[in-house]
C-alpha cells in the first residue's frame, strides 16, 4: 500500500485543478479548509489540502486522473452529515464535495426509476416523485441534507428500513469514477443478474472504492393507507418489550421508533408540541400498505403495547398529525443541542430480542463514566443510537465519552450484534473492527480496495485496518484514535 507523505499540494496541481472545475471551485484558505476538517463526528478533526467543487462526471473524471499521477489522496464528500468520520481527510490530499452535482435528470414513472446525479439531497428525489405518487423508499433523519452520494456510500437505512430495507435495496445503477479517473457503469435500469454484483459491493463501501456521480434509483408507489401510532410508557425496557412482541406476533410495521424521556423532554422544549414529558419512553409506530391489512394489524399492535402497561396510545387522524409525530422523530439529534454543545452518537445493532437489556447495560455505563446519554433507536431494527453529550473543551470529559463509546460497542458485539447498522465504519470504528472480523476476512476486503484501488487513492485510511505490517504513515493524528492508544 502507498506511504503517503503528508506533503501539501503542489501550486502546479493546484492550478491545473482550477482549470479543470473554475476558480471558485478550488478551495484554499484556512478558513475554508476549517469548514469541511469533519463531518457530523467531531471529535475527529483532520484539515483537507484541497477542497474542489466538481460539476460533472467529467471533471471528476480529469481530477482523479490528476489525483492518481501524483498519488494524491481524494475523499468523496457529500453533505457532510456523516456520522463516522467518513468524508473526513485523514491523510489530507482533496475533499472532493460533490454538492455542486445536484440535478434530477429524469423521473420515469413507468419504469419507476429516477437517474439523478449523486450530490441530489435525499428528499428532493421523493419531491420529484411526488406527482405520480411515487417515492425513494430510504429515509434517513438526515434527508432533508444528505444527498444520495452519501446514502449509497454509507448505505443509509431510516426509520423505515424496518420494512422497506436499506440504500442498496433501491439503487438500480451507478455511473462510478475509479480512482484512475476511468468512468465504469455498474448494474443499470432493469435488475440484472449476470456475473459478480459490483453494485452491491459498491453500495456501503464508504467512498473507498471510487466516486459515484450518477445513481439510478428504484421508486416505489406511495401506500394506499398509513397509520401512525405514539404510545408513553414508563421505561424504555417496557417499550422495548413491546416492540419485540409485536414483531413476534408476525406484524411487519413500516417503521418503530423508540426515543427516551431525555431525548422527549429535548425534543418539547424545542417544539412544544405537548409530548407527555414525565413518560420514561416514547414510541412510534407505523404501519402501512392495502387498508384491509391494516385494520387487523392495528389490532395486534394495541393487543401488545396494551399488555406492556403503555401509559397512553393515540393515532394520528390525519396526515398533519402524522407529519407531527415524525417531526419530533425526526428532531430528535438536533433538539439534543439544547442540552450539550457536543454529541457523540453511536450505531452499534444488536438481536431486537437483546433490546431491554442492552437500554439498561448502557444506562450502567453512562453511570460508570458520569455521562449523560440520551438514547434514539430504530427499534424495530435493533439498532441502537445513543448519543453522549459532552462539552469539547472539557478533557477528561471527552476522555470518558471515547471509553464509554469503546464499551458500549463492545457490549453490542458481546450481545451478539456488531458495530454499526447505517452510519458506517468510517474512521471512528476502525480499530473496532477486528472485534467482528478475523484477519482473514480483514485480508480479503484489502484484495477487494486493491482490485477497485490499487494505490489507495479514494478515501483512504477508512474502513479497513491497515495491516499493522504495513506501517502506514503521513495521517493526521486523530484525538479519538490517541486517546484509545494511551488507553484514556
Ligand atoms: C441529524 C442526523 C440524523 C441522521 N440520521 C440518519 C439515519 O436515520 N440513517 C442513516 O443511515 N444515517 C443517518 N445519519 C448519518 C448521515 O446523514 C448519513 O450517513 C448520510 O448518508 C450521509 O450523507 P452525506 O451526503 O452527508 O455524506 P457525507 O457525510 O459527506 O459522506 C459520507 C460518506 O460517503 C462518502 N461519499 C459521499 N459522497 C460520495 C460519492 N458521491 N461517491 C462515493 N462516496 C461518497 C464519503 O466519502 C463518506 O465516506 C444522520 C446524521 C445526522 C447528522
Amino acid at each position: 500500500m502507498l506511504q503517503y507523505s503528508s506533503m501539501p499540494i503542489d501550486k502546479t496541481i493546484e492550478t491545473q485543478l482550477r482549470a479543470i472545475v473554475g476558480d471558485n471551485y478550488v478551495l484554499s484558505s484556512r478558513v475554508d479548509l476549517s469548514v469541511y476538517e469533519c463531518d457530523a463526528e467531531t471529535l475527529d478533526i483532520a484539515s483537507p489540502d484541497l477542497v474542489v467543487l466538481p460539476s460533472s462526471t467529467a471533471e471528476v473524471a480529469a481530477i482523479l486522473t490528476l489525483a492518481y499521477e501524483h498519488k494524491i489522496p481524494v475523499s468523496p464528500r457529500g453533505a457532510g452529515t456523516g456520522l463516522s468520520g467518513g468524508a473526513t481527510t485523514v491523510l489530507g490530499g482533496i475533499s472532493l464535495v460533490l454538492t455542486r452535482m445536484n440535478k434530477i435528470l429524469s423521473v420515469d414513472p413507468i419504469d419507476r426509476v429516477a437517474v439523478v446525479q449523486t450530490g441530489v439531497t435525499n428528499v428532493s428525489v421523493s419531491e420529484a416523485a411526488q406527482k405520480y405518487s411515487l417515492y425513494f423508499a430510504p429515509d434517513p433523519s438526515s434527508q432533508s441534507a444528505s444527498t444520495i452520494g452519501g446514502n449509497i456510500a454509507e448505505n443509509s437505512g431510516g426509520p423505515h428500513t424496518l420494512k422497506y430495507g436499506m440504500t442498496t435495496n433501491h439503487v438500480m445503477g451507478l455511473k462510478v469514477v475509479l480512482a484512475t479517473g476511468e468512468i465504469v457503469a455498474l448494474g443499470g435500469r432493469t435488475r440484472t443478474k449476470e456475473g459478480l454484483d459490483l453494485l452491491g459491493v459498491f453500495v456501503g463501501s464508504e467512498g473507498t472504492l471510487g466516486i459515484a456521480t450518477e445513481a439510478v434509483l428504484k421508486l416505489i408507489p406511495r401506500p394506499q393507507a398509513v397509520e401512525t401510532m405514539l404510545a408513553y410508557f414508563n421505561t424504555v425496557e417496557q417499550a422495548g418489550q413491546a416492540v419485540s412482541d409485536v414483531i413476534a406476533a408476525g406484524v411487519v410495521p413500516a417503521a418503530m421508533e423508540l426515543i427516551d424521556q431525555l431525548t422527549l423532554n429535548a425534543v418539547e422544549d424545542s417544539l412544544r408540541m405537548g409530548l407527555n414529558r414525565d413518560a420514561g419512553a416514547l414510541l412510534i409506530v407505523e404501519l402501512d400498505g392495502p387498508r384491509t391489512g391494516i385494520t387487523i394489524q392495528r389490532k395486534k399492535v394495541e393487543e401488545h403495547i396494551s399488555t406492556n402497561n403503555a401509559l397512553s396510545v393515540e393515532w394520528a387522524n390525519d396526515a398533519y398529525e402524522r407529519a407531527k409525530i415524525w417531526k419530533a422523530r425526526k428532531s430528535a439529534f438536533g433538539a439534543l443541542g439544547r442540552i450539550a454543545p457536543h454529541g457523540y452518537v453511536l450505531d452499534g445493532v444488536i438481536p431486537r430480542s437483546k433490546l431491554a437489556a442492552a437500554i439498561s447495560e448502557i444506562a450502567v455505563i453512562g453511570q460508570k463514566y458520569n455521562l449523560t446519554i440520551a438514547n434514539v433507536y430504530h427499534a424495530g431494527d435493533g439498532n441502537l443510537h445513543p448519543c453522549m453529550l459532552y462539552h469539547k473543551d472539557n478533557e477528561d470529559e471527552v476522555k470518558r465519552v471515547v471509553q464509554a463509546g469503546k464499551e458500549i460497542l463492545e457490549l453490542c458485539v458481546r450481545l451478539g450484534g456488531t458495530l454499526s447498522g447505517e452510519h458506517g465504519i468510517g474512521i471512528e470504528k476502525i480499530l473496532e473492527m477486528p472485534s467482528v472480523f478475523s484477519e482473514d476476512d480483514l485480508e480479503s476486503m484489502r484484495w477487494v480496495k486493491q482490485a477497485f484501488d490499487p494505490e489507495n487513492i479514494c478515501n483512504p485510511g477508512k474502513v479497513i485496518p491497515a495491516p499493522k505490517s504495513c506501517g502506514e504513515s503521513g495521517g493526521r493524528p486523530l484525538l479519538r484514535h490517541k486517546l484509545l492508544a494511551s488507553g484514556c
